[in-house]
């Protein structure tokens, strides 16, 4: 979490978080519209983003969401004026993950993006967790959520999901999974996988019936997603 991006228009603002950041080896970069500050962010693929709200061209929360749409990782603290208190709200909705208001001292913008910093550490801690719209597995700790409400899945399940998941995307045969997750030895009987699969997807479908994550491809095998 070294290098900050700073879109600001007002350049003595600028010039004051530079000196004070760069004193605490943060490397700074700076943009004074929002247009640019996009594309900055974009192209230098900064740590952290100092979003100001009221800016020329495209505004902070323009910004905010076409940069959480391109990189949803990247912590953004919008810097907001006393007035525009009441608007935060859209800010955070949009994406940004912290807020500061002006006037802030240095060590207070410190102390937020130490403390952001953190959070992003945590997160990137949560690896092996993978997110399908309200469904989120993790294959190497064994855990799964539907709408945040945790459901069970046996290891075999787990095994299964940790494949597809490797290969999104992939036709994926039944004589493969059967091979791939039961081993040689088992039933050799492609219909072990299809009722296997039919479990798996009352586990984890919106509806089972009209299936969005495990497609049959018929005559074939399956493919996620
Ligand atoms: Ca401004």
């Amino acid at each position: 979490m070294n290098k900050i991006l700073i879109v600001e228009d007002e350049k003595n603002m600028v010039t004051g978080l530079k000196f004070n950041l760069e004193a605490r080896d943060y490397s700074v970069i700076a943009a004074y519209d929002g247009e640019a500050g996009y594309r900055m962010a974009i192209d230098e693929k900064p740590d952290l983003v100092l979003l100001d709200l009221m800016l020329p061209k495209l505004n902070g929360y323009e910004v905010c969401k076409l940069l959480k749409k391109e990189m949803p990782d990247l912590p953004i603290i919008m810097l907001t004026a006393k007035s525009q208190e009441a608007e935060i709200v859209t800010g955070l909705e949009l994406g940004a993950d912290d807020y500061i208001t002006k006037p802030f001292s240095v060590l207070e913008l410190l102390a937020r993006i130490r403390a952001l910093s953190r959070r992003v550490k945590k997160g990137t801690e949560e690896e092996g967790v993978h997110r399908f719209g309200n469904l989120e597995i993790n294959v190497k700790k064994y855990y799964a959520r539907k709408k945040g409400e945790p459901i069970k899945l046996l290891p075999r399940e787990y095994e299964l999901l940790r494949l597809f998941i490797e290969r999104q995307g992939e036709i994926i045969s039944r004589e493969e999974l059967l091979k791939k997750i039961w081993g040689y030895d088992s039933f050799p009987d492609t219909r072990t996988v299809d009722a296997h699969i039919a479990k798996l997807r009352r586990k984890i479908e919106d509806r089972p019936e009209e299936p969005k994550l495990i497609i049959t491809v018929h005559g074939i095998g399956y493919k996620f997603l």
